[in-house]
C-alpha cells in the first residue's frame, strides 16, 4: 500500500501539520518590556505652547464678554442693550444699512447718559461684566485642559495596552521554555506527564480512546561511540523532528529521556496507533539519516499501549505498559513495534526483579504458600470424604472421628513430629473409608461373620488406600490406612507385615482404632469400659500392637488432658 493510499484509508492516523512547542519570540525580552513600563510611569506630558494658550484666552474672553453683555442689558434695561448694540454697530461700520429705522425709537443719549451715571448701576454692571469675563476665561481653560488630559490618558492607555500584550507574550514564551526540551524542541518529560494526566481524564470523561507510544532509538550508544556526541545530538534532534512530522497535529510528542520519546495519541485506538507506529518504524529502517554529510543507519523500537473502555486508569500505569511493550520489542530483536498485553507484565516484572538471593526467598515462600494451599485442599477433600461416609453410615463416621482424636494424642505421646502427628490424624479420620465399598448388610451384621464375609471385610484397608490413591498428596495417609490392620506379631492383614516393617504411624493408628472400637457399642457387641479397653490393649503389647505405640497409648491414657491440650 502506498503512503497515499494509507492516508486515505486511515485519515485518523496520518499526519497533518507539524506541531511542537513553538519557538520563543526572540524580539521579546524582559529588559525591553521593563524599559517600556518605566517610560510609561515616568512620562511627563509636554505643556501646551504659548500660542495656543493666547488663542484660547482670547476666544474665551470674547465668550465672557458676550455673556456679560447679555447679562448687563438686564441690569441697565433694554435701552442700554440697544445702545451697546448701536455702539457695536457703529464699530462694524453700519454694515446692516439704516439701523435707526429698524429700531424705531432709540433711547436718547441723555437718557442713556443718565443711566450710565448711576454709580451703583455702574458698579454692579462692571462686577458682572468682570465675573463673566473671568468665568468665560476659566471655563474655556478648563475645557481645554480636560481635552488635553484625555488625550494624554488615551496615549498612555495605548502604551499600557501594548506593554501588557508584550508581557503576555513573554509569559507564554517562558511557559513554552519551561516545557520544551532544548535539544529537540519537543515537549519535555515534565510536560509529557502533566499532559498525559489531562489526556487520560479527558478520554475517560468523553469515553474516547487514547494510545501511548514509547519510542527508543536502538543501540544509540554505538552511534555516540562511532560518530561522537555532537553528531549523536544532531541525530537525536533529527529523529525528533522526523517523528514529529510523521504524526498528526493533535498527537503530543515528548522527549521522555535520553533517546526515548513518548507520544500521546488522543482519540486514537491501538489499531490506529499501530499504523502510525509502523510508519515511524519504516521511516527509519528504510533509509539512513543524512547528518552533516554522513549516512547514519538508525532504527527504533516502539512500545505501544492504549485504552478504550478500561477506565479508570492510572496514567503511570499506562506509561509502565508502554515501557513494558518497548522492553519486549527490544528483547525480541529491536526495530519493531510491540503492543502491550497483560502477559507482558509478569514477564517484565519477573525479569526486572530477578536477583538470585531474593529469588530463593521468593521460591521458598511460594512453596510454603503452596503447601498451605495443598493442606487446605487436603482438608477440604477429607471433609468431603468424611461427609460421604457420614451420609451412608453415621456410626462409622463417629468411629473414625473418635479414632482420629485418640490417634493424634497417642502420636503426640509417642513424640512424633508435628507433621507426622497431622498425617496420623488425617489417616485415622479416613481409616475405614474403604468400608464404603462393603455392603451395609455385612458391616452391620449382628452375628459372627463367616470366613468369606470376614475376607470381604478385611479388604477395607486396601480399598481405603485405593480410594486415596488418586490424591497424590495423601500418599502417606494411604499407606498408613493400608497397614492399620497389620499386627506386630505378623498375624494381621492385608500383607501380614510384622514388627518394624509396619509403619509406626500405622501401629499408632491400630492402637487408637482398637481403643475406639472397644469403647463403643456395636450391634454384635457391648462396649467395654475405658479401663477394660486400656488393660486389653496393654495385654496385647508386643503381640497385636507395637510396644512403643502401646507405651505411648498408656502415657496418653494416664493423663489424657495433658496430650489432648496439644494440637
Ligand atoms: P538499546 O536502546 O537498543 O538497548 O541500546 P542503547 O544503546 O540505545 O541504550 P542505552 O539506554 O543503554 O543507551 C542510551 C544512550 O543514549 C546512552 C547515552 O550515551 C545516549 N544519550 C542519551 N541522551 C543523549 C543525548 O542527549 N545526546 C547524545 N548524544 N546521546 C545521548
Ligand atoms: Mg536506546
Ligand atoms: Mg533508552
Amino acid at each position: 500500500m502506498t503512503k497515499r493510499e494509507e492516508e486515505e484509508r486511515n485519515p485518523e492516523t496520518t499526519p497533518q501539520r507539524e506541531s511542537a512547542p513553538p519557538d520563543a519570540d526572540p524580539s521579546l525580552s524582559f529588559d525591553e518590556t521593563a524599559r517600556l513600563l518605566r517610560e510609561i510611569s515616568e512620562e511627563t506630558f509636554e505643556e501646551t505652547s504659548l500660542a495656543s494658550y493666547r488663542n484660547f484666552v482670547f476666544k474665551n474672553t470674547l465668550k465672557g464678554l458676550a455673556l456679560g453683555f447679555i447679562c448687563d442689558s438686564y441690569v441697565f434695561g433694554k435701552s442700554f442693550f440697544v445702545y451697546m448694540f448701536q455702539l457695536a454697530y457703529t464699530f462694524v461700520q453700519c454694515r446692516f444699512g439704516d439701523f435707526n429705522q429698524l429700531l424705531g425709537s432709540p433711547p436718547s443719549p441723555a437718557e442713556l447718559w443718565r443711566n450710565f451715571q448711576d454709580p451703583e448701576l455702574i458698579f454692579i454692571g462692571s462686577l458682572i461684566l468682570l465675573s463673566c469675563i473671568v468665568f468665560g476665561f476659566w471655563d474655556g481653560w478648563r475645557e481645554d485642559r480636560l481635552r488635553l488630559l484625555a488625550l494624554r490618558d488615551r496615549r498612555r492607555g495605548e502604551r499600557l495596552l501594548e506593554a501588557s500584550r508584550k508581557l503576555a507574550r513573554i509569559n507564554r514564551s517562558l511557559e513554552r521554555l519551561a516545557v520544551t526540551d532544548d535539544l529537540t524542541g519537543l515537549f519535555n518529560r515534565r510536560f509529557a506527564l502533566q499532559h498525559l494526566t489531562v489526556a487520560v481524564a479527558a478520554a475517560e470523561r468523553y469515553a474516547r480512546p487514547l494510545s501511548l507510544m514509547m519510542i527508543d532509538i536502538d543501540h544509540f550508544k554505538d552511534i555516540n561511540d562511532t560518530y561522537g556526541h555532537e553528531v549523536g545530538d544532531m541525530a537525536l534532534a533529527r529523529v525528533a523532528k522526523d517523528i514529529r512530522s510523521l504524526l498528526r497535529d493533535s498527537d503530543v510528542v515528548c522527549r521522555y529521556g535520553g533517546e526515548e520519546f513518548l507520544v500521546i495519541l488522543p482519540d486514537v485506538n491501538v489499531e490506529q496507533a499501530r499504523v502510525a507506529a509502523g510508519r515511524i518504524l519504516s521511516h527509519f529502517s528504510d533509509k539512513s539519516l543524512d547528518i552533516s554529510g554522513m549516512d547514519i543507519p538508525l532504527t527504533v523500537s516502539i512500545g505501544l499501549t492504549g485504552v478504550e473502555d478500561e477506565f479508570p486508569l492510572d496514567c503511570t500505569e499506562l506509561v509502565r505498559q508502554a515501557d513494558m511493550a518497548l522492553y519486549k520489542a527490544k528483547r525480541e530483536g529491536r526495530n519493531r513495534v510491540c503492543v502491550f498485553t497483560a502477559g507482558d507484565r509478569e514477564e517484565f516484572v519477573e525479569i526486572f526483579t530477578f536477583q538470585p538471593e531474593s529469588r530463593l526467598v521468593e521460591l521458598s515462600s511460594k512453596i510454603n504458600e503452596l503447601r498451605s494451599t495443598l493442606r487446605e485442599t487436603a482438608l477440604s477433600t477429607i471433609q468431603s470424604l468424611i461427609n460421604a461416609v457420614g451420609a451412608r453410615n453415621e456410626s462409622l463416621m463417629e468411629h473414625m472421628r473418635a479414632t482420629a482424636f485418640h490417634a493424634r494424642y497417642i502420636a503426640v505421646a509417642a513424640g512424633l513430629r508435628e507433621e507426622d502427628v497431622e498425617t496420623v490424624f488425617r489417616a485415622a479420620l479416613l481409616h475405614d473409608i474403604g468400608k464404603l465399598g462393603i455392603p451395609d448388610s455385612l458391616l452391620l451384621k449382628p452375628g459372627p461373620l463367616d470366613k468369606k464375609e470376614r475376607r470381604i471385610i478385611e479388604r477395607h484397608p486396601e480399598l481405603g488406600a485405593r480410594i486415596l490413591a488418586p490424591l497424590g498428596f495423601m500418599r502417606r495417609e494411604a499407606s498408613i490406612i493400608k497397614a492399620h490392620h497389620e499386627r506386630y506379631d505378623g498375624l494381621g492383614y492385608p500383607d501380614g507385615l510384622s514388627g518394624d516393617l509396619i509403619p509406626f504411624e500405622a501401629a499408632v493408628l491400630a492402637v487408637a482404632n482398637a481403643f475406639a472400637f472397644m469403647t463403643a457399642s456395636h450391634p454384635f457387641r457391648e462396649a467395654l469400659s475405658e479401663e477394660e479397653a486400656v488393660s486389653e490393649i496393654a495385654r496385647q503389647r508386643g503381640k497385636q500392637f507395637h510396644p512403643l505405640a502401646v507405651e505411648a497409648f498408656l502415657r496418653y491414657r494416664s493423663d489424657p488432658n495433658k496430650y489432648a491440650r496439644r494440637p
